[in-house]
């Protein structure tokens, strides 16, 4: 395994050589390829932190690499320009974070910036009022906001419309009341996407989605939560306690929020995976390039790479599924259950590699994607509905 050094890059090889490896997708053109390439070299050499291991260590989000990131156009990547965003449609934005991920030792920062583009910021531009895109949009587009969404409670994940927080109307607005736990930014973010029922209702109808500001009187955070792996990306349950909120704060239609948490579930199976394959990618070449150097073999034998021969297949397959599935998303493909297969078949393949190179760090940052965004078995029976079974 091998052993990192504070700035994050392995003992046994120093600071590896800027760009190895540059294989883009055929989907992109040359235009993009250009984009792409800027946002690897901008990972590259602005968001080497060196002070990365203390602040995993103690599980300390990084402001100044979110700044960077917002100024760099990646916090509010897919949205309109018209809207404050970079204007990409998902192949690019699937590249972007990618590159994004080679670059950046800071799983937990680049993380965060997913749960912001895909439970905050593509809601509310798929989803908001002419009035809220205007409020909210163009700050959270620009970074200058941090959003999230709450959706998981101590008693509902995976059967997600079985939340019990409630909407009680309250004259022309609502009520909120209830708590959500594993909530990703909650102690940055300072606008909340909550999905709250109508009282004496179940299931997926009576559920709506509201926009909560930090700072709103009822609101609370709990303690920080920890992690064992992606600790720079900050958790914390969210408390709701008689949250007053205006009849403007409900975003999409009343009562129908599954539709907004499709949308928003959609989006980040896609491509909540990308910033970590590109990761693995990064960590496969240094694992590569130490193996060609290394002299150590075991019985008397050859030293074997299978491993890392393996790896590489399955990060190709997986890149290919990525970015093909984003261009059908592009081209108006709607079944969700093609973004649950990308989820599904990325995740599976960052923690099998992480567990076969036996690379502590980026194993424990990958144990969360079993969970996140829908479990594994979550995403197999979503593909196993689409196959009729
Ligand atoms: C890093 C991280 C970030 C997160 N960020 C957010 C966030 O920003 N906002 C938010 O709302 N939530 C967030 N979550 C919560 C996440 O959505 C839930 O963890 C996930 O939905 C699973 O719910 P659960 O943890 O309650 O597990 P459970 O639903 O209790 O599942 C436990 C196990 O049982 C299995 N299981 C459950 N039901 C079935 C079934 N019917 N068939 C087969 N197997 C089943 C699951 O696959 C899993 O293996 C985050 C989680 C993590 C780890």
């Amino acid at each position: 395994m091998a052993r990192y050094r504070r700035s994050g890059y392995p003992v046994r090889l120093g600071r590896p050589r800027r760009i190895i490896r540059l294989v883009h997708s055929p989907l992109l053109d040359e235009e993009r390829r250009g984009l792409v390439d800027d946002v690897r070299r901008f990972a590259l050499e602005e968001l080497a932190d060196p002070g990365y291991a203390d602040r995993e260590e103690g599980g300390e989000f990084w402001h100044e690499g979110w700044r960077k990131c917002a100024a760099k156009g990646l916090c509010g990547l897919p949205v309109p320009q018209e809207l404050g965003g970079a204007g990409a449609d998902r192949v690019t934005t699937a590249a972007a974070l990618e590159a994004l991920g080679y670059g950046c030792v800071d799983a937990g920062l680049v993380f965060s910036i997913n749960a912001h583009l895909w439970s905050a910021v593509v809601p509310l531009w798929r989803h908001g009022s002419d009035d809220q895109r205007e409020r909210f949009l163009p700050r959270l587009a620009r970074g200058e906001v941090v959003g999230l969404h709450a959706m998981t409670e101590p008693d509902s994940g995976s059967d997600a419309f079985a939340l019990r927080t409630v909407a009680e109307p309250d004259g022309a607005g609502h009520v909120l009341r209830g708590r959500k736990t594993l909530i990703t930014n909650t102690p940055v973010a300072r606008l909340y996407i909550v999905f709250a029922r109508a009282p004496a209702t179940e299931g997926a109808l009576g559920v709506s989605a509201f926009l909560v500001e930090a700072g709103a009187a009822g609101v609370s955070t709990g303690e920080p939560t920890e992690k064992m792996g992606l600790r720079t990306s900050p958790m914390a349950d969210l408390v709701l306690d008689d949250v007053y909120v205006g009849p403007e704060a409900v975003l999409g239609k009343p009562g129908r929020g599954a539709r907004v948490f499709a949308s928003s579930m959609e989006w980040e199976r896609l491509l909540i995976m990308a910033a970590q394959l590109g990761a693995l990618d990064r960590a496969l070449e240094e694992e590569v390039a130490a193996a060609r150097h290394s002299k150590r073999s075991a019985f008397g034998l050859e030293p074997n790479n299978d491993v890392l021969v393996d790896v590489r297949v399955a990060l190709d397959a997986a890149r290919a599924l990525l970015y093909e599935t984003a261009w059908s998303y592009d081209h108006g493909e709607t079944r969700a259950s093609r973004a649950a297969a990308v989820k599904l078949f990325a995740s599976e393949t960052v923690l099998r590699a992480a567990l076969d190179m036996s690379d502590g760090r980026r194993l424990r940052d990958a144990v969360g994607g079993r969970l996140y965004s829908g479990t594994s078995q979550l995403m197999r029976r979503i593909v196993a509905r689409d196959l009729g079974l």
